[in-house]
């Protein structure tokens, strides 16, 4: 049984990749994406292409071994994909970038795992560096062993990331919240010296967490994610006025009730 359809999954790699692109986090003909399909297949950008004008043709489905079952030439890294697929079977998507930001720290030789944003750590946890290895090289994949069971970003030293997800949307979302740490890291040490979390505001980010993990809050009508406080309460394909009035009421319903329950 297919995860997703192989068509859907071109045009997702296909939007994501121009995505990439126009963000900055690949150039020329850098970087690659590939999804899980199913059992022992996987879809991985062709060879040689660039990210900013990728098509549905220019991917190529191969199997755990990276031999080709249809297309040509897969990209130069798909070796480090299926270490990551097969390190981590919860995993359907991988995207291989070079987000100049985070590269620049490896430059100076200062770590981001250190970052400290509270989103950040609620999202990603830390961000680690992994050992040097050749871009293409089959060290790679041995490079990113310990560390990518544990982490689903890191950063590859002075060459460029691996971020993994349920889907290549969640991977790509990774992607964007790494350069974002990176960035404002980056901001704050021009600025002067970086505050770190003290164990009593990581005590309340852990809090943070097991509360959203805990509490059954409604989910949005349009799109099915459950709606949390902190987050916008609709997402941007929320339907009808009616049922935004509805959800608004019961919100407003639960808003109270967890107040009453002390658990805010
Ligand atoms: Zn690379």
């Amino acid at each position: 049984m297919p995860l997703i359809s192989e068509t859907t999954a071109r045009r997702e790699m296909a939007a994501v990749g121009r995505r990439m692109y126009e963000r900055g986090f690949v150039i020329a003909t850098d970087g690659n994406l590939s999804i899980r399909l199913g059992p022992h297949r996987f879809l991985v950008t062709r060879s040689g292409v660039c990210k900013g004008s990728l098509t549905t043709m220019d991917m190529v489905v191969c199997d755990d071994y990276g031999r080709i079952v249809r297309g040509h030439k897969v990209s130069s890294e798909t070796l480090l994909h299926l270490a990551a697929y097969y390190l981590r079977p919860d995993i359907n998507a991988v995207i291989h970038a070079h987000p100049p930001l985070a590269i620049a720290f490896t430059l100076a030789d200062k770590n981001l795992a250190e970052s400290r944003l509270p989103e950040v750590v609620m999202s990603l946890g830390s961000i680690p560096t992994a050992m040097f290895a050749a871009p293409s090289s089959p060290e790679g994949a041995e490079v990113i062993r310990d560390l990518i069971i544990k982490h689903d970003a890191l950063i590859l030293d002075r060459h460029g990331s691996l971020t993994v997800g349920k889907d290549l949307t969640d991977a790509y979302y990774k992607l964007e919240r790494l350069e974002f740490a990176a960035q404002v890291t980056l901001a704050a040490v021009s600025l002067g010296e970086i505050k770190g979390l003290s164990p009593e505001e990581i005590r309340k980010i852990e809090k943070s967490i097991e509360f959203n993990r805990s509490c059954s809050l409604p989910r949005c009508p349009s799109c099915g994610e459950p709606l949390h406080l902190s987050k916008s309460v609709f997402c941007s394909q929320s339907g009808t006025e009616s049922s935004i009035k509805a959800d608004t009421e019961r919100l407003a319903n639960l808003v109270q009730q967890i107040i009453k329950e002390g658990r805010m």
